[in-house]
């Protein structure tokens, strides 16, 4: 077991957002939370008038009507008790973005920044995409990318609880060949930006790959995320197919797999899907270009589809914008981005499993709501997409026993907004209260 680890995730997953200096054992603190409606598992009815009991961050109890809770006793033995009218919302688990980048947002300037900036900006710039992404409903998330220790020094921001941030699975750095979508010297010249090597997650050869997975492992990494194939965003016209081999990729996999960890697979081209599904990745990341093959891989197995289809919406949208991005990038963006709506849609007529995430960060932060009505276009139910978005996306991060519903014992990560998400997923614009291991974040 990796002592970062323990320390990261131990403190991320058992600590409330309260913090006592004392050396006394801290008095006991309720919440008291009266729902109008409360939606406590994703996928069942949800009930009309219930009490939802938190004890210390966690859910203690789910108590039918909205009559009185009785807790004289530890009150009487000093323990804190808040009590929260929620009774004319509708209150359901935290939300999960199973694929963000805090420290990064797309713009006109970001290539520049990548050579006049420091990691520390990118940590800072991190501090409010954090505070909009959790303000905006969502109490975690999987952070697929950024420069590694502006990423995990936002992670343990949050942890302290000296900034106000959703729980983050961080990958830091993600794994590309040289000349890759996540090769970050990419379009400059050699002296400008020198061709990085596995300390920096770029890696060639099945031995450079294992490197790169255990360096990014001791560095602080909670999951592994690789660039499979091209990618749109990134400046290079080496095409959105397959740029690791296949004993690259089963390197790579298995090495992150016998330390304990998940990896993410960012792909677009059906060859390098086929190829991450073949080795046993745990999620594809955007799986632009599936064909019949992907889909039949995806049901034999256990990777689930992360479809991220506001990226594609949004490079769509900005390609057409003169100038916005490099010419090979509005290329690609236009070519690949209506074909991920598409194969999305007979991907969920197959069956195939969905959990969360955005690629906010391409898009702005804060917004990552708008995956909702296009996960609808393509054909899920507002109940399926809050499915993906809670249980789904607590299993991918294997966080199944912490967060994603609100039964008892599980972290008190929850939402509320006026109106019904199960029959209307616009709702989910406007989250009105948010709660975060027990701490209000947002009322
Ligand atoms: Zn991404």
């Amino acid at each position: 077991m990796n002592f970062f680890r323990t320390l990261s995730l131990a403190a991320a997953f058992a600590a409330s957002s309260f913090s006592f200096a004392q050396d006394a054992k801290p008095a006991d603190r309720y919440s008291v939370i009266r729902c109008g409606t409360l939606l406590d598992i994703a996928g069942t009815p949800a009930k009309k008038n219930a009490t939802l009991v938190v004890k210390n961050g966690v859910v203690d109890r789910v108590v039918e009507g909205l009559g009185p809770i009785d807790l004289a006793k530890e009150q009487a033995s000093g323990a804190n008790v808040q009590e929260i009218d929620l009774r004319d919302k509708f209150v359901l688990p935290g939300l999960i973005d199973c694929h963000v980048h805090l420290t990064f947002e797309f713009n006109k300037e970001s290539r520049l920044r990548s050579i006049t900036e420091s990691e520390c900006d990118s940590a800072i710039r991190g501090v409010l995409a954090a505070k909009k992404t959790v303000e905006a409903g969502f109490t975690t998330v999987r952070d697929l990318g950024g420069e590694s220790h502006a990423v995990f020094a936002l992670r343990h921001g949050v942890v302290r609880g000296d900034i106000v941030g959703p729980r983050i699975v961080a990958a830091g750095k993600a794994i590309s060949v040289s000349g890759g979508h996540a090769d970050p010297s990419n379009g400059w010249r050699d002296d400008v930006y020198p061709q990085p090597g596995p300390e920096a997650g770029v890696a060639d050869g099945p031995d450079e790959c294992r490197k790169a997975v255990r360096l990014q492992i001791k560095n602080g990494a909670d999951v592994i995320k690789i660039t499979a194939t091209g990618g749109v965003l990134s400046l290079s016209s080496a095409g959105l197919a397959k740029h690791f081999t296949d004993d690259e990729i089963q390197a790579l996999v298995d090495t992150t797999h016998s330390m304990g960890r998940k990896i993410a697979a960012h792909a677009h081209g059906t060859d390098g899907i086929n190829a991450v599904l073949r080795a046993g990745i745990d999620s594809v990341e955007h799986g632009t270009y599936m064909d019949e093959e992907s889909i039949r891989l995806f049901k034999a197995g256990k990777t689930w589809l992360v479809p991220t289809l506001l990226a594609s919406a949004t490079v769509v949208k900005n390609a057409k914008i003169p100038g916005f991005y490099h010419e090979f990038v509005a290329r690609k963006a236009l070519e690949a981005g209506p074909v991920r709506m598409q194969r999305f849609k007979i991907a969920v007529k197959e069956g195939v499993r969905v959990a969360f995430g955005t690629d906010s960060g391409v898009s702005p932060h804060g917004e990552n709501w708008m995956e909702f009505p296009l996960m609808v276009e393509g054909g899920m139910t507002p109940s399926e997409c809050l499915v993906a978005a809670t249980i789904n996306a607590a299993s991918l991060l294997g966080l199944e026993k912490e967060i994603g519903t609100l039964e008892p014992g599980k972290s008190a990560d929850l939402i509320a907004v006026d109106g019904d998400p199960t029959a209307d997923v616009n709702t989910l614009k406007d989250v009105k209260f948010v709660m975060r291991a027990g701490g209000v974040v947002k009322k």
